[in-house]
């Protein structure tokens, strides 16, 4: 049976899918949650997912809405490797003008596999972090590649899915004021000490707001932004 009160999160640990969870969960009465292990080159995002749903709990108004996680694997991105994220690249800024740190197609992968787990499901609402404002440019995060992708989708499983992307036009500033507005200062709080975002899965480092190298481009957005949230 098809249910729109029901949604599927990817959920990958990070600061974004974490707040994207938190937005899910205050939408839908019950979400479930979907990670990929696509070969990352570490696996502090995958260990920090169990973290996260665990400390999601401590929160009891969506406590009963949080639903079965899957985790699903995806190897050919690591077969096609060349990505800073799949192996020992350094990350900085490549000929074709995006990071070392892309990874073709990503977003496409993740998203066809979702919706087909989410098909088997009779859920129809999927809940993605991308967002096509930051400094990275990945083609596959833009608003026109999702929206495509939805129609794609829908056109090949005969059903329609919506992918909703709520941090889509936020910058990093605006993804921690939209964790404050959903989940006070203790969804904040979690969001420093149990996601990742550093792209080496520093968990060593811990700064004000939160863990990481410090060094990476993506330690650096999630400092920034996190600065000019605390300021405002
Ligand atoms: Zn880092």
């Amino acid at each position: 049976m098809v249910q729109r009160e029901t949604a599927l999160v990817l959920f990958s640990g990070g600061q974004d899918s974490t707040t994207c969870l938190a937005w899910a969960l205050d939408r839908f009465a019950r979400v479930e949650t979907v990670g990929f292990d696509y070969g990352q080159r570490h696996r502090a995002e995958m260990d920090a997912r169990p973290r996260v749903l665990a400390a999601m709990q401590s929160f009891s108004q969506w406590r009963a809405r949080l639903g079965d996680d899957h985790v699903l694997p995806i190897d050919t991105l690591k077969a096609v490797g060349g990505s800073a994220l799949t192996e020992n690249v350094k990350i900085e800024m490549g000929a074709n003008g995006l990071p070392t740190s892309f990874v073709p197609a990503r977003n496409i992968f993740f998203l066809t596999a979702a919706a087909a787990l989410a098909y088997r499901r009779g859920i129809r609402d999927l809940v993605g972090g991308m967002c096509e404002t930051d400094y990275s440019g990945y083609p596959d995060c833009r608003d026109e590649t999702i929206k495509s992708a939805a129609k794609t989708l829908s056109l090949a499983m005969d059903t329609h899915f919506d992918i909703h992307t709520p941090l889509m036009k936020l910058d990093k500033a605006r993804t921690w004021a939209l964790a404050e507005q959903l989940g006070g200062k203790a969804l904040v709080d979690l969001t420093i000490k149990e996601t990742v975002t550093c792209y080496n899965g520093d968990r060593t480092h811990r700064h004000d707001w939160g863990y990481g190298c410090g060094e990476c481009p993506a330690c650096d957005l999630r400092a920034k932004g996190y600065a000019k949230y605390a300021a405002a």
